[in-house]
């Protein structure tokens, strides 16, 4: 007789976690170690949206919302995705939850049975997979190498496809890889979607940060797959809101009714100051914070390529860079061998105090996350660090 379900019996522990422990082992003993393993932006929420939280709280509104969010927020989103992303939606079929991780967790309960696949492609969130399986669901992995950009192609989504297929999964920028989805590409994507009845779920959290390139939505480039596209978003990136547990969905019509159902009965209302925050933020972002994301994306991405046995390619937007770290495989460091991304990430944290995640949380060993949501002085100190320790290689 089993204590616990299968269900979280096969939820592997998060890599994510893991390192994040080690790290705060060492910086509580005082160790300097500079953190870039962490997927959140290093900048404050916006002062008047802290403020618009502050207000709730003080002026009594500390009550339960209605379940999928207040009617004011799902129109101002509404409203965003109207006149930034050129997507028509009606307030209901916006469905706020607690943190856009929530809303990708309605989205597979509410749409997959069981043995349903979902085709992704790797790298990819470490979360996904797990969601997937858990809500019954069977990720299917398309592995996107650093020759396409890590990014899935047309053909390669083709082949991935099976009637059992309920949902393909996209998220653009990426997390971990950085990769930023062009229109041409999404379009040819498109041109196969079009062929499968398929729900297309779009990650979307990362839209404001892209570098030199231009976001846009499937959802915008393929008008004609409105009735099977879901939308994610989020104010933890863009508005530096992680704590504030705030991010949604577009649907449509009838998903939408059925996710606010399932959350009616599971969580209940997101937090309601954190509603009042957010419907404030969507009116401050801060346009300035790429400049400094794209500052150390240069910074660190042109100090990876200098050291020997590490290959990265340039991230168009998110805040990590994705290096190829196989050129160490086989070296040395102080009698230890780096036989994979975990090991090189393990004695990186321990003798060069950088903590970063191996690719292997990602679905791709070889490779690393750095994130760059540090200051700039912290990237520029972790490559002078990982420099020394690449120099004592043997
Ligand atoms: N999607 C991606 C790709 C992410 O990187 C994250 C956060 O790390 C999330 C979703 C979830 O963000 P949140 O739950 O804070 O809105």
């Amino acid at each position: 007789e089993q204590r616990l379900s299968a269900r979280v019996r096969n939820i592997r522990p998060s890599a994510t976690m893991a390192v994040d422990s080690k790290t705060k082992q060492l910086l509580a003993k005082g160790q300097p170690v500079i953190n870039m393993s962490v997927g959140e932006p290093d900048f404050d929420t916006p002062v008047p949206a802290a403020f618009a939280g502050v207000r709730a709280i003080v002026n009594g509104q500390t009550r339960y919302t209605e379940a999928a969010g207040t009617i004011a927020l799902r129109k101002a989103i509404a409203q965003k995705l109207a006149t930034e992303n050129g997507l028509s939606y009606a307030p209901e079929q916006i469905i706020v939850s607690n943190g856009a991780k929530h809303t990708l967790y309605n989205i597979f309960a509410s749409i997959l049975d069981e043995g349903d696949e979902v085709v992704l492609p790797a790298p990819y969130w470490t979360s996904y997979p797990e969601q997937i399986s858990v809500a019954g669901g069977k990720p299917v992995i398309v592995q996107c190498g650093a020759q396409a950009g890590f990014k899935m192609t047309a053909e390669a989504l083709e082949k991935a496809i099976t009637t059992r297929t309920k949902a393909v999964l996209l998220n653009s920028p990426s997390n971990p890889t950085g990769a930023v989805y062009h229109e041409e590409e999404l379009a040819a994507l498109g041109e196969v979607l079009r062929q499968h009845d398929v729900y297309i779920v779009l990650d979307e959290i990362y839209e404001r940060l892209v570098y030199g390139v231009k976001q846009v939505s499937l959802a915008a480039v393929c008008p004609d797959l409105h009735d099977r596209v879901l939308v994610v978003n989020g104010f933890s990136k863009a508005f530096a809101m992680t704590g504030w547990r705030l991010g949604y969905v577009a649907a449509p019509a009838d998903v939408a009714k059925a996710i606010a159902s399932f959350q009616s009965h599971s969580t209940g209302s997101p937090a309601t100051m954190s509603q009042y925050a957010g419907l404030e933020a969507l009116k401050h972002f801060d346009p300035s914070v790429v400049e400094v994301f794209r500052r150390r994306r240069d910074t660190l991405v042109s100090g990876l390529n200098s050291l020997d046995g590490i290959r990265c390619l340039m991230p168009e937007g998110a805040f990590y860079a994705f290096p190829d770290v196989t050129g160490v495989f086989g070296s040395k460091y102080d009698g230890q061998t780096i036989e994979s991304s975990s090991d090189y990430c393990e004695l990186l944290l321990e003798h060069a105090l950088v903590a970063s995640v191996p690719g292997e949380a990602f679905g791709a060993p070889g490779y690393v996350r750095f994130s760059y949501a540090v200051a700039d002085g912290d990237v520029v100190e972790a490559i002078d660090r990982m420099r020394a320790f690449h120099q004592k290689l043997t």
